[in-house]
């Protein structure tokens, strides 16, 4: 049974303090052909450029700044797709602690590679998310603790901080597009944004293809997903049955889910490259690609986020030179 713990405004702003020394403040930009293409203001907030390439440093910093002595000696563990562990590393490098990441065969080399650069062991375990959370309660057991990509407190929080700085720079947006996989992104953003500004829209994007916690708001309780192959790789795995925070606030949070397809999101990362001058990874490009589709119109000032840049650069080369990219092996 998933529990219903969420965080709030003074937690977001707790963190916000905690890490400006290790994370970037990152900027917002106007789209002037998203704009043209809406008929209202679009910015877009470049977190691609956030040290370690993606947001996820935000939670990890704040998560890692809060551990105990003790905890800091012994170390820290993490199950990741890649940004994560990224940003795991990273902040656990910048603190002096040990980190060791787990990941399934899924995760593509550039971002194990990625992860090996900041400095954490990396161990590669089974063909899901869940295969490698076994391995993370092997490690835990042995004394390590374990710092998870989403359902967390610190990592929401710490996601959340981006939430704050949107609404710093935009005061008068309507409608924000952020990614949703996990949801530890879309809950911290989305519970800054509405205590700052009520009334706001917010739309969680996600991939056709194994949208979990689309899947598990339509049923009405955390169940397993099965993982698929995807553009979108950093927003694939599942939400955790034992979900205990982002269930139930993107549930009482976000106002609406879409959903975009392989092509839409191929189009969305040759749109950021031709149009906007911005090397996205298939997962950052979902919130233009939920624009582009006309899935989503906002009928005033919106905000999209550019979650990360992590995408192999001859996968990213074969698309915006306009191959038809199929990573999903179904056709
Ligand atoms: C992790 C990640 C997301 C999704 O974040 P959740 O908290 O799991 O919903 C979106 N974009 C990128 C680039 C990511 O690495």
């Amino acid at each position: 049974m998933s529990s219903d713990r969420s965080i709030g405004l003074e937690d977001i702003v707790a963190a916000q303090g905690r890490i400006a020394g290790t994370v970037h403040r990152t900027r917002t930009e106007l789209s002037a052909h998203l704009s043209d293409k809406t008929g209202v203001p679009v910015h877009l907030k470049l977190e691609h450029h956030q040290r370690t390439g993606s947001f996820k440093l935000r939670g990890a910093t704040n998560a890692v700044l809060q551990l105990s002595d003790a905890q800091r000696a012994r170390g820290v563990v993490g199950v990741s797709t890649g940004n994560h562990g990224r940003g795991l590393a990273y902040a656990a490098r910048q603190n002096g602690v040990r980190c060791i990441i787990c990941m399934s065969e899924l995760v593509p080399q550039n971002k194990i590679d990625g992860i090996k650069a900041q400095g954490a062991e990396v161990r590669i375990v089974g063909r899901s998310q869940d295969d490698a959370q076994v391995e993370v309660d092997r490690l835990v057991a042995e004394g390590m603790t374990m710092i998870p990509p989403f359902d967390h407190p610190d990592i929401i929080a710490g996601q959340g901080t981006i939430g704050l700085e949107l609404v710093d720079d935009l005061p008068d947006l309507t409608t924000v597009m952020i990614q949703l996989s996990g949801g530890g992104l879309i809950s911290g953003v989305a519970a800054a944004l509405k205590a700052r500004i009520p009334g706001i829209r917010v739309i969680g994007v996600s991939m056709e293809r194994g949208a979990a916690m689309y899947q598990c708001q339509q049923a009405g309780q955390p169940m397993i997903v099965p993982e698929l192959a995807t553009l979108a790789d950093s927003l694939g795995g599942g939400i955790g049955s034992d979900n205990a925070y982002t269930f139930g606030m993107t549930r009482d949070l976000v106002d609406e889910i879409v959903l975009v397809s392989e092509a839409e999101i191929a189009a969305a990362v040759r749109h950021a490259y031709w149009c906007e001058n911005q090397i996205i990874e298939g997962s950052g490009s979902v919130g233009i690609a939920a624009l582009l589709s006309g899935k989503v119109k906002p009928n005033g000032p919106a905000a999209l986020l550019l979650s990360g840049g992590n995408i192999d650069m001859v996968l990213h080369h074969r698309i915006i030179g306009g191959e038809d990219v199929d990573v999903t092996g179904e056709h």
